[in-house]
């Protein structure tokens, strides 16, 4: 009878089981190895693991299932690939099993040992080939502000805080810095991370022409599955040196990484909303520690967290202040909207800027976080309103197909031709989203003509616009081949697209986040109007014109204050000073107990019981526990949901006692309990 030995893998086992289970295997398997195992009644991929010397102890009775297979085609997961799936684990309270094997591309869970075989046979993934070198002698004759940024980046271990204004040529450093590793090791790979797929293409674009197509693959999760295996297989492999991707592809498998770039590092993108709900940012910056590789994070508008690193010396700040060429920042004007006609939607002031950008072939854009035609439906002889019968929130008014829509459930119902209360048809759109302020932009607009005599082209761009697939290309070309006079969209258009004739931008409505509860909401709406501002005036010949408009109820708010003067450090310093006072983070470490129940009073229950069995969790003297609460959107699809704040001024305290309260929590029940979940350093509070 062979020798049977004990392997423990990686699975995507229950949660309430963090670490790898333990499997009988007759050949000895390295760690990494990708191996097929029973688990439950089915048959799934798994990871070979290291044992944990201190928790071996656990394991020593052996299980009794066999592994059924290797996936010897493809070399194993680097210890460093590992270690970082393990802390990652850890850190956002997961288990191993579960964020191993989300990092792997899905077709890769799918297929059994043979069909990999044969489907490596079939197609064979390039194998590492260095004498088809990029050409990595293209380039562009660096600023000074450039220059000093790529010196610091060689000079130093980093990570680095790339602190430099839209246009101030952020993406010609990254790919410089990229250049420079791939000339100094012919084996080397770097990872380029943005939040966004819609600015994958353009970047894409970028680098294939500096460094050839074969040299850089995407990961994100717009692919189709078997792309992602390809490129994953590519990354992996060491045939691709370039990886662009989202915050998944913080997980890809590069076995010679050297340099991590993070680009607009501030964006909330980069957290991940569901299960493990994990900093891609956070965790380029630990995986950088881990590979020995370099880190850049990128912003003109830097998280607050990564600007006080950089103020107290643990990032390396590289500011690149200046906008290329001679182009300058849009002039910031403000419009007191309390002196305006009631019901104003466009200031005169700002038709009129929008109509001499016109006569003068230039483009504008005006953005408005809202998408739909109106967030509300309303009757006007009693107080119906459109709420969803399954969320505690109206459904969104869509004119384009007379729907009324749920944004947190999905429900979608043709409008009523009445009330439903009272009958009367006298019912009315409340609030504006994009689809109203293109109508009424139109309107307003009717009898303008553009530069060549024609009518004003006005273009949407948000989310229901681009639903299709191809669909944000083809509004993207347009608008970069001037097809469009006048662009209305969401923050979806303030995102990194290097647009060339747009001289002005417009925010109609910004004020919510001014008074909003949650305490990021200044610092976001800072980072988006700046980022908006970035988008006009990038040709530098129009750049001396271009402005940035925002109507505003409060002009005198500090932050348009620090906005006109273009000012990040003001309005950093004034926010970190309140966040200081107020002992938020980045002065303290927050995590959030999510739960989802059939009743309120159950999510609440479960979350306080919880709370009172943490007494005798270690480290709870350095942990607060806040009570209970309703989340703001308290009830989703007919399910209710509450949440709890755990607070410490010591990351590693709260660390502690996360570690230590989980199986507290995978204890505690609660009738009517349907889930819940950890998150860590959450984004909205
Ligand atoms: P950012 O990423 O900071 O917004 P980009 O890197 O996109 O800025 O640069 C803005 C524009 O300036 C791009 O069109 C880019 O090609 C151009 N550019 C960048 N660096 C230089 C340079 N050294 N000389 C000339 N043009 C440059
Ligand atoms: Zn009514
Ligand atoms: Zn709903």
């Amino acid at each position: 009878m062979p020798h049977r030995l004990a392997v423990l893998v990686a699975t995507p086992a229950h949660s309430s089981i963090r670490g790898p289970l333990s499997y009988r295997s007759e050949l000895p398997l390295a760690p990494g190895t990708l191996v097929r195992v029973p688990l439950g009644r089915r048959e799934v991929l798994g990871l070979v693991w290291e044992r944990d010397p201190a928790q071996d102890a656990d394991r020593l009775e052996m299980e009794e299932k066999p592994i059924l297979g290797a996936l010897e085609d493809i070399p194993p997961l680097t210890l460093t690939w590992r270690q970082l799936v393990t802390f990652a684990a850890n850190y956002y309270q997961r288990s191993v099993g579960e964020v191993a094997l989300a990092a792997l591309p899905p077709q890769l869970r799918g297929l059994s040992a043979l069909q990999l075989a044969r489907r490596l046979r079939r197609k064979p993934a390039a194998a590492p080939q260095h004498d088809a070198p990029p050409d990595v002698t293209k380039g562009v004759a660096l600023t000074p502000e450039q220059a000093l940024a790529l010196d610091g980046i060689a000079a130093h271990p980093g990570p680095f805080l790339v602190y430099g204004a839209t246009g101030s040529g952020k993406t010609e450093v990254y790919l410089q810095a990229v250049q420079a590793l791939l000339a100094g090791n012919p084996q080397a790979q770097a990872l380029v991370m943005v939040p966004e797929i819609n600015l994958t293409p353009q970047l894409e674009s970028r680098f294939i022409a500096r460094f050839g197509a074969d040299a850089v693959v995407s990961l994100h999760s717009g692919m189709t599955n078997p792309q992602r295996l390809k490129s994953w297989l590519a990354a992996h492999t060491g045939a691709a040196r370039i990886v662009l991707g989202t915050r998944m592809a913080v997980f890809a498998s590069l076995p010679a990484l050297g340099l991590i770039v993070v680009d607009e590092e501030h964006d909330p993108s980069y957290k991940q909303q569901e299960g493990a709900r994990y900093s891609a940012r956070d965790l380029a910056v630990y995986r950088g520690k881990l590979e020995g590789a370099k880190v850049l994070l990128g912003s003109a508008t830097p998280s607050l967290e990564s600007w006080q690193a950089s103020e107290k010396g643990r990032y390396q700040r590289l500011a690149m202040p200046s906008r290329i060429g001679s182009g300058q920042l849009p002039a910031v004007k403000l419009v007191d909207m309390n002196l305006q006609p009631p019901k104003t939607v466009f200031s005169v002031q700002l038709l009129e800027t929008i109509r001499q950008r016109l006569s003068r072939g230039e483009q504008s854009l005006v953005f408005l976080n809202r998408r739909g035609y109106a967030p509300v439906l309303a009757c006007n002889a009693c107080d119906w309103k459109s709420e969803c019968p399954h969320c505690s929130a109206y459904r969104v008014f869509h004119k384009i197909d007379r729907t009324l829509r749920c944004h947190h459930c999905g429900f979608t119902e043709r409008v009523p031709r009445a009330c439903p209360a009272c009958g009367n048809v006298d019912i009315a759109p409340l609030g504006r989203g994009t689809e109203r302020l293109e109508e009424h932009l139109a309107e307003l607009l009717a009898d303008t003509r553009n530069a060549q005599g024609e009518p004003v082209r006005i273009a949407r761009m948000d989310a229901d616009t681009t639903r299709l697939k191809g669909a944000l290309e083809s509004q993207l070309a347009q608008v970069h081949a001037g097809a469009v006079d006048v662009l209305v969209g969401t923050q979806m258009i303030t995102k990194g697209h290097d647009f060339r004739r747009i001289t002005l931008v417009a925010a109609v409505n910004a004020d919510a986040a001014l008074f909003s509860s949650d305490f990021r909401a200044p610092e976001r709406l800072f980072g988006l109007l700046m980022q908006a501002a970035g988008r006009a005036g990038r040709d530098a010949a129009q750049a001396g014109a271009s402005e940035m408009w925002v109507q505003t109820w409060h002009p005198a708010h500090p932050l348009f204050g620090a906005l006109r003067r273009h000012d990040y450090p003001a309005f950093a310093a004034q926010q970190l000073k309140e966040r200081e006072e107020a002992g938020m983070p980045p002065f303290s470490f927050q995590a959030l107990v999510r739960a989802e129940a059939r009743t309120q009073e159950a999510a609440q229950a479960f979350l306080n019981a919880a709370s009172a069995a943490a007494q005798d969790v270690p480290a709870h003297e350095h942990v607060t526990l806040y009570p209970a609460v309703p989340m703001s959107v308290q009830r989703v699809a007919n399910v209710e949901r509450a949440q709890m704040l755990v607070e410490s001024t010591s990351r590693a305290a709260l660390q502690h006692f996360l570690t230590h309260w989980h199986d507290v929590l995978h204890a505690t029940k609660e009738k009517g309990l349907i889930r819940w979940a950890v998150d860590v350093d959450p984004l909205a509070v």
